[in-house]
């Protein structure tokens, strides 16, 4: 593809390309990936994919789109002559707040590995105006704002199709708009398409607020992804959420098929759906509900067609994430979904018996997952650990009834966006070593033949130089705070959930602390970085915020200890602020309870970039262990069956750990007298007590072979050469967690496409 920027400034604004400033330069640079992805074809054939997602994460999309067309070289080079950085017009671009967390984000690596491999699917989700939420520090306490990304965005295209859905006592219409997926080094391509809602009124939500009229439906239903849903308005308004999602995309699904040359009766042999946790589920009984009543088929078959073409993929085994919905909700949303899913459950019923535990309706309540099983052909866990743990225990009866529906999708991250475009010093490193081969294969492995190689080690340390400059840099513009020059960088990012237990990093915290008051100064300075979001009414997750923000401005003020140990908690991280991050990263913690994170995938970006990662063996974690061989990791911590053990015997008691000495003087930390001065008294003694005698996610089980763990680590770092030789054996061992080796296991298992 051949581009003249120069000419394109002159034609467009009448300038020479040197007097345009940045935006002006970014809105520029959109617009010439959108009009040229505007010509690409769609990728073709007989199946399509439709991957149905509440979230798609899917970051910024200049440098991406760029790097995919082949042209980032060519524009970088071109701006420069023009005295012009590409870094610097990359920032002016907003991040679409589309997605919240992992699950969002490996959405959005699909998409990206989908249209690489040149397979034919489309996402398929709901065009959120303020998102999850802006997250914003205030008091040292998390603060929620709406995200007005959709006021500066430059991406998305309206489309013509526009569907009614019908509601119990009311419809509404949809419009769609569709963003073009490139794919790596393709010339054709696939469409993340997200409806909105004809009427919906942003002057709902307030400046500065995300608290809104709930029961507005006909105006609020695309506003914000997972509102409030701790009292009943909010609750409903999910599942209006939810139906309005699914209702559009089986429209668009039966449409499109017709288009093609379905007859409907074929309808599987056109179409795969996929449902990205169970908030799409309901795409099963409105397909059915499409078929029986616009379209005169008979109730069964169109039951065993729908069976024929849906697959679900359960993202935890969280008792409180698993949805139910009240039967009753669902008669208010839709009372015709509610009558096919009674259907539903009586025909189950009636094949496999009376059995509650895989029961759909049990005591007024449907569990969406279970819909999704016995009506879907295919479920997968998300790592082996995770697939094991559902076909064993939490999915185990219907492990029973369906072996065959059950299989491991462990849970992959594209290589373009996680080295190509947020590492650049280190995949020029690669390319020299290696050859670019990998760029497409994203096999690494070749490089573990330089383990011993001192100049290939030494250029993977300057690599990681230049990326801890890159991230200094950006925490010094965001946050003002300055990070030293030979720091080691710590970093947990990710939701704030107890259960992935980043309270427990802050004991460390406090024990680091008061040993360097003991005298004991280490030899680098440690900066410990955080990020995430805490769900607005998730309060220990909110006061977990607080003791990390507390912790930070109580380090930073010591004199004695701050040289030698800093907290940063990163505001509002999202993709931007990861891929400033994790490829600056020393140290990967993935420190949740066993058993309970189906897999990461933040643990895999790590990996990739060169960080050490510590960790429990949960999730994926338990595979990176596999792959890199025991001196490579850190593990630690209560093992999964151990932890199950101990929740069915009900056998843990916080507070015998908490009686211990080392242990109680660390939680005792969070209420004493000077810090409840500086903070919030009530979140910290609610933190404490909650920790002193429920712990439900056990982080003072293993708080001392965690701190003893980080030490080893630590010391570690120190020796330069063997440090180094892990981090190229991470790197080099990355490859299995392409996200294209997930999706092709996707299409020869599940797809078929
Ligand atoms: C990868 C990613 C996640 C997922 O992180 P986990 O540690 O796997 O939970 C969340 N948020 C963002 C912005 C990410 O890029």
């Amino acid at each position: 593809m051949k581009i003249d920027l120069e000419a394109r400034s002159q034609e467009k604004f009448g300038r020479p390309l040197a007097e345009l400033d940045n935006p002006t330069i970014c809105t520029m640079l959109e617009d010439l990936v959108r009009e040229h992805a505007a010509v690409m074809p769609l990728n073709d054939g007989k199946r399509r994919l439709y991957y149905l997602s509440a979230e798609f994460l899917i970051g910024r999309l200049l440098t991406n789109n760029l790097l995919e067309l082949g042209i980032y070289d060519d524009v970088k080079s071109q701006l420069a002559a023009a005295g012009h950085d590409l870094g610097a017009v990359e920032e002016c671009e907003v991040e679409p707040s589309l997605g919240n967390g992992g699950l969002g984000r490996l959405a959005a690596c699909f998409l990206d590995s989908i249209a690489t491999l040149g397979l034919p699917g489309d996402g398929i989700g709901l065009n959120w105006h303020y998102g999850l939420f802006h997250q914003k520090f205030i008091d040292l306490q998390q603060a929620a704002e709406p995200d007005t990304w959709l006021d500066r965005q430059d991406w998305l295209v309206k489309d013509e199709k526009f569907y009614t859905v019908q509601f119990g006592g009311f419809s509404v219409k949809s419009c769609l708009y569709d963003i073009d997926v490139l794919g790596y080094q393709r010339t054709t391509k696939n469409r993340l398409r997200l409806f909105d809602l004809e009427s919906v009124d942003d002057s709902l939500v307030p400046p500065n607020s995300i608290d809104f009229d709930k029961t507005a439906i006909k105006k609020n239903l695309t506003l914000f992804l997972y509102p409030d849903d701790s009292d009943d308005a909010g609750r409903l308004l999910r599942v209006y959420q939810e139906y309005f999602m699914v209702s559009n995309a089986a429209q668009l699904i039966i449409d499109e098929a017709q288009e093609r040359g379905s007859n409907l009766h074929d309808l599987p042999d056109y179409a795969v759906v996929h449902i990205n946790d169970t908030h799409p589920s309901m795409v099963i009984p409105e397909l059915i509900r499409l078929l029986v009543d616009e379209h005169s088929f008979d109730f069964d078959e169109a039951v065993s067609i729908v069976k024929n073409m849906v697959a679900y993929t359960n993202h935890t085994i969280l008792a409180e994430a698993l949805e139910k919905w009240p039967l009753k909700s669902l008669q208010t949303v839709s009372p015709r979904i509610a009558e096919i899913i009674e259907k539903l459950d009586e025909l189950e019923k009636k094949e496999y018996g009376d059995n509650p535990d895989v029961a759909i309706i049990r005591d007024g309540a449907v569990h969406m997952a279970h819909m999704a099983i016995h009506y879907g052909f295919s479920i997968n866990g998300v790592a082996a650990l995770h697939t094991k743990i559902l076909e064993d225990t939490e999915l185990h009866p219907f492990y029973e009834m369906y072996p065959e529906k059950f299989s491991n999708k462990t849970n992959g991250i594209t290589f373009r966006r996680w080295i190509m475009d947020c590492n650049p010093a280190l995949s020029s490193v690669l390319d020299d070593v290696i050859g670019t081969d990998w760029r497409t294969t994203c096999d690494l492995t070749g490089l573990m033949a330089y383990k011993d190689d001192d100049s290939v080690l030494q250029r993977l340390d300057d690599a990681k130089d230049k990326a801890k400059i890159s991230m200094r840099d950006f925490i010094w513009k965001n946050q003002g705070v300055h990070i030293p020059e030979d720091a080691i960088i710590d970093v947990q990012v990710k939701r704030i959930h107890e259960y992935k237990r980043q309270q427990m990093l802050a004991l460390y915290i406090i024990w680091k602390y008061l040993d360097i008051k003991n005298g004991n100064i280490p030899p680098h300075p440690i900066t410990i970085i955080f990020g995430g979001k805490a769900a607005p009414a998730y309060t220990i997750a909110q006061d977990i915020i607080h003791l990390i923000l507390m912790l930070s401005r109580w380090i930073a003020a010591d004199p004695v200890v701050s040289p030698h140990l800093q907290v940063i908690m990163i505001e509002n991280y999202n993709v931007s602020a990861a891929e400033r991050v994790i490829p600056a990263a020393d140290i990967s913690e993935q420190i949740s309870l066993a058993s309970k994170e189906a897999s990461g995938t933040s643990n895999m970006k790590f990996m990739l970039n060169g960080a050490v990662t510590l960790c429990t063996l949960d999730g994926a974690n338990v595979e990176i262990a596999d792959l890199v061989g025991d001196g490579n990791i850190y593990t630690f911590g209560t093992s999964s069956k151990e932890v199950e053990h101990l929740y069915a015997e009900n056998a843990y008691h916080a507070h015998d750990y908490y009686e211990k000495p080392g242990i109680k003087l660390l939680v005792d930390f969070i209420t004493n007298p000077s810090f409840m001065a500086l903070g919030n008294a009530g979140r910290l003694q609610r933190l404490h007590d909650d920790m002193a005698n429920k712990d439900w996610f056990m982080a003072l089980l293993d708080i001392e072979e965690y701190i003893q763990k980080k030490e080893l680590v630590l010391r570690d770092f120190e020796d330069r050469e063997s440090w180094l030789k892990k981090s190229l054996v991470n790197i080099a061992q990355a490859g299995d967690f392409s996200s294209d080796r997930t999706i092709r296991q996707y299409n020869k298992d599940i797809w078929h496409l």
